[in-house]
């Protein structure tokens, strides 16, 4: 059996996309292995989001470059993101890598895989491709958490991001091939759902008839084993009463929403093209909060982007105190190749943007011990997911707004349930709790 090994970068499609790769690799015999040093295939699942992403693939590359010499017929390829923005110029500084291309050739992973091994040299694929729902998957994929892809691509052009170039135009799945999809991985074990989608609240739209990411809500409720159903990234923009509604009234959707701020000042939004100002989002966050009350809230945020001041900078820090986020992604600004704030003239220094970032992680890491606190005392459902990192003999698992538990060891034998655990104590990043009801009546 010819051996695969898959080393995935950057967010959670590519996570899905790297398993649909094994997947459909799966029909040419391939399986999954966890070396490279064992593999007959290398393939990079690559992401362009910031530079530093990026250069962590070509070292990759260049680590794997003595491989290929003493072994001339190990197929090495780059796929995502990367492989769309750069094309040719992977091959240029790496000309060892037999294969490049983008997301919307991964259905033809097995027939470019062929002709590399049939003998054509630097095999390049970065061309469109028809809209497919692929479900394929590696023999080891079953578990209780899957993600999955509900819409590709990015229509939003921020000033300051490669997702349009990369992932191309927004196109919806059908809901009905999405919960099929969703039924037969309930079928196999699955407890949990991630959809996901540059702008997931987005979805639907370019659909005929139309629908919305409420209404798709709605239908994978009805999947039976599906226990929690959760939706990533939303954007601000299309933010709308129904679905905050639909957080609130569809039982198995998580309290929990990620809504990317990216700053706190109008006039660095206005550059970003967000498309919302401060106080719209705001507005949001209160409808949000009196919505349903234990929502946890998470944001992405960068700092340092071109033009930005130290008043804006702290209209930002304001903005993560009156918001109070559980959590929030601290990014420091990276010059994206084609991207309209590339060619910004008030280029931020990196020494600032370190400052920034250092100021910002703290203001986030308080405020979110302080929301922690909130829960403490309170008992949860928790969705027990496996066993604690910290100590082996503990259950751990995820609250329905999102925090992690780690309880006592009577959990570790109720994989996949959801159970009522008693929140005893904050620590910096996770909870820790105690079975609240003895584990007979749990289940
Ligand atoms: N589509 C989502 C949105 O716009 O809200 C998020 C997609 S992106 C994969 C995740 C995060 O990376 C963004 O929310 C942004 O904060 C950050 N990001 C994107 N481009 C960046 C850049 N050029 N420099 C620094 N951070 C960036």
């Amino acid at each position: 059996m010819p051996k695969l090994h898959l080393i995935t970068y950057g967010c959670q499609m590519n996570e899905y996309d790297s398993e649909r790769v094994a997947g459909l690799l799966k029909a040419d015999h391939y399986e999954l292995c966890d070396k490279p040093e064992d593999a007959d295939l290398i393939l990079l699942n690559t992401c362009s989001i910031r530079e530093k992403a990026e250069d962590k693939v070509f070292s990759q590359l260049g680590a794997l470059k003595g491989l290929k010499k003493a072994r001339p017929d190990l197929v090495i390829g780059v796929m995502g993101c990367m492989a769309q923005l750069q094309q040719g110029r992977i091959q240029e500084r790496a000309p060892y890598v037999d294969l490049v291309f983008g997301s919307p050739a991964i259905a033809r992973v097995g027939q470019l895989v062929g002709r590399v091994r049939q003998g054509e040299r630097q095999v390049l694929d970065t061309g469109e491709g028809a809209l497919v729902k692929l479900t394929a998957k590696p023999d080891a994929a079953s578990r209780l958490k899957a993600f999955v892809t509900v819409m590709e691509g990015c229509e939003k052009h921020c000033t300051f991001c490669v997702v349009p170039v990369t992932r191309g135009r927004e196109r919806s799945h059908a809901p009905a091939a999405i919960v099929d999809e969703i039924r037969g991985l309930a079928a196999s074990g699955c407890r949990e759902v991630t959809l996901l989608g540059q702008t997931v609240n987005a979805y639907g739209r370019d659909l005929d008839p139309p629908t919305d990411l409420a209404s798709l809500l709605e239908l994978v409720d009805g999947v039976e084993g599906i226990e929690r159903i959760r939706f990533t990234t939303s954007n601000p923009y299309n933010l709308t009463t129904r679905l905050i509604r639909a957080i609130r009234d569809v039982p198995k959707v998580v309290e929990y929403l990620h809504l990317p701020v990216q700053s706190g000042s109008d006039r660095i939004l206005a550059r970003m093209h967000r498309g919302y100002t401060v106080a719209r989002y705001l507005e949001l966050i209160d409808e949000i909060k009196a919505t349903v009350p234990d929502i946890a809230l998470s944001t992405d945020i960068i700092v340092g982007f071109p033009g930005e001041t130290d008043a804006d900078f702290a209209e930002t820090v304001d903005v993560v105190e009156r918001v109070a986020y559980d959590n929030a992604f601290v990014f420091r600004y990276s010059r994206r190749p084609g991207t309209p704030a590339a060619d910004m003239s008030d280029q931020v220094s990196d020494a600032v943007k370190a400052e920034r970032n250092a100021v910002l992680l703290e203001v986030s890491g308080r405020v979110a011990a302080q929301q922690s606190r909130r829960l403490a005392g309170r008992v949860l459902p928790v969705l027990v997911d496996g066993v604690s990192r910290k100590d082996a003999r503990e259950a751990s698992g995820r609250t329905r707004c999102n925090r992690v538990v780690n309880f006592d060891a009577r959990g570790r034998g109720l994989l996949g349930a959801v159970v009522p655990v008693q929140i005893t104590e904050v620590l910096p990043h996770s909870l820790r709790g105690a079975l609240a009801e003895p584990v007979g009546a749990a289940l």
